[in-house]
């Protein structure tokens, strides 16, 4: 299935879920409805340290994603080596969130952690699934 991009309410969603969870990290896997990225998987409790939240995505074998999304504690979006070997195993989309946590503070990345383009659109969703 080809991405052609996020809903809106979904971005928005993970923006403040990221914010509510500073200076905490958060971390998930994303998952398509149509081509478009619609649901988060929020992983149970979140860890101080980035390389701990990556650390748990990479306990989640079993689900059926198309990326991963976490936050950082700072502007820097920037993938660690870690989040890239994550990035490998786990789709094909994976966005990381920074600080100030608004629309323009965040970069989508493919498996190989190169800048890739994500546009963001306006469709009708039901609310993001929280497990
Ligand atoms: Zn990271």
């Amino acid at each position: 299935m080809k991405i052609i991009g996020i809903a809106r309410e979904t971005l928005e969603f993970i923006l403040h879920v990221s914010e509510s969870s500073a200076p905490n990290e958060f971390a998930g896997l994303m998952q398509q409805t149509d081509g478009v990225i619609t649901d988060i998987i929020i992983l149970p409790g979140t860890e101080s340290s980035d390389r701990n939240a990556v650390i748990k995505l990479f306990m989640m074998p079993n689900i059926k994603s198309v990326g991963s999304i976490h936050s950082h504690p700072t502007s820097n979006v920037t993938p660690s080596k870690a989040d890239i070997r994550l990035f490998g195993k786990t789709g094909s989309h994976h966005i990381i969130v920074g600080a100030p946590y608004d629309e323009n503070s965040w970069k989508c990345y493919d498996g190989d952690g190169q800048v890739q383009d994500l546009p963001v659109l306006d469709v009708e969703l039901e609310e993001p699934e929280i497990l």
